[in-house]
């Protein structure tokens, strides 16, 4: 939007509000009209549009109309706790083939009430231990590739778990013993770690060793809600608020029905447990549940094409800068949707990758691309950007790249 769009629609909003609720007022009797409430004014927070991706930091996704609404009505009314998650999670374990499922707040709280479950099980003075898990009877150790210890795995060690790094199949088959909780999969390191799924699942299995999985950004493709459910993982871990659009401090814990009860007595309402900050109410939980309902049923074929054709829109605009290249990149596992790389040319196009981001950042409107990681480029994701929104980041990368040519 042009910056005179904007100030015509501010100026035309204390007008309708005035004019709404009276019947031909003498103009002298009329209050000063209202302006609706603006939030992000009213703090004076910069506003952007996220041509990034789903980052914590830039908090990830809008909700869309239909979470809202359910969480406004979710709102309105008292609900016990417990009961919205067993129906919910009713809902959603048959959502996604498991047996059972809770709302958690985001992946990170669902592999730390998953892990807590798994070491406690049912009994609630083991749930009291943790995470002293020191000197007591508690299994406690985990095991993990090292490929895919990158930081999320300090979800595990929250519940006072141990890590055993391996790397091969002959050393996981060997780190087993009589203290191993469970062996921990992080989906998005497929690639980089030597044992894949179903190897690991074999382990696991043969040893009676529950397996947990963390695919927290890895929808889409819609279908790996229940691919790893399918594939026989005992507890899945996904982010509610990235992808899928539900609230940003909800994810999902999935799973055999003993091991989502034992991580539910974890967390709230119960205290006195390691989970109890990690709320989430009826309104998270629902709207959750409404996110993932809608998201499943969204036409995810035509969602691609739509966001091809926003690519393609900007990739247009800036490969006719013949100092420029482009290259459509799509990850295969996590954030799996296509992004546009652009390269220029630093003899022709004065501009370091810092100062582009930083130009777009501070420009107007002000747009996030991701994280500048190869020089003399930048990289935008579209699957973030409200409609139209792409013919603004097109036109302002385009003048930014024009504006340094020499
Ligand atoms: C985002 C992410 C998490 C944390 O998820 P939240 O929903 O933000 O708690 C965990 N693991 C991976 C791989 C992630 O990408």
């Amino acid at each position: 939007m042009k910056r005179r769009d904007v100030l015509k629609n501010i100026s035309l909003l204390p007008l309708a509000g005035g004019l709404a609720g009276t019947l031909v007022p003498a103009a002298k009797t009329v209050a000063a009209p209202i302006a609706k409430r603006d939030v992000f004014t009213e703090l004076g927070l910069r506003t952007f549009i996220n041509a990034a991706g789903t980052y914590t930091s830039m908090t990830a996704s809008l909700m869309p109309d239909e979470v809202m609404e359910a969480i406004n009505q979710a709102s309105k009314e008292y609900v016990m706790l417990d009961e919205v998650q067993d129906k919910a999670g009713a809902k959603i374990a048959e959502l996604c083939h498991a047996e059972a499922a809770m709302v958690t707040a985001g992946c990170w709280s669902a592999i730390v009430l998953g892990t807590a479950g798994v070491i406690t099980g049912a009994d609630p003075k083991k749930v009291g231990l943790l995470p002293n898990l020191e000197g007591t009877a508690l299994k406690s150790e985990v095991i993990i590739q090292k490929s895919h210890s990158v930081g999320y795995d300090h979800a595990v060690t929250n519940t006072g778990a141990k890590l055993v790094i391996v790397e091969t199949a002959e050393e996981a088959e060997r780190a087993i013993n009589d203290k191993t909780a469970m062996t921990w999969f992080l989906n998005k390191e497929v690639a980089s770690g030597k044992i894949k799924h179903e190897e690991w699942l074999q382990i696991s299995k043969k040893h009676n060793i529950p397996a947990m999985i963390d695919m927290a950004a890895d929808v889409p493709p819609v279908e790996n809600l229940w691919k790893y459910n399918d594939m026989g993982f005992d507890l899945v871990c996904i982010s509610g608020g990235k992808a899928m659009c539900g609230p940003q401090s909800t994810g999902l814990l999935m799973g055999k029905k003993d091991l989502i009860a034992a991580a539910r007595l974890n967390g709230p309402p119960g205290g006195g447990n390691i989970g109890r900050g990690m709320k989430v109410n009826k309104e998270e939980i629902i709207g959750m549940y409404v996110a993932l309902d809608s998201y499943i049923k969204r036409d995810h074929a035509k969602e691609w094409k739509m966001w091809e054709g926003k690519i393609a829109t900007i990739n247009n605009a800036v490969k006719s800068i013949t100092a420029v290249k482009t290259e459509i990149v799509i990850p295969p596992v996590a954030n799996h949707t296509p992004s546009l790389e652009i390269r220029w040319d630093n003899s022709k196009i004065k501009l370091t990758k810092e100062e582009m981001g930083l130009k777009l950042r501070n420009g107007y409107p002000s747009i996030e691309t991701v994280s500048w990681e190869k020089d003399n480029s930048i990289r935008v994701t579209v699957f973030m950007l409200k409609p139209g929104q792409e013919k603004v980041v097109a036109s302002r990368i385009k003048e930014e790249l024009l504006a340094a040519s020499v």
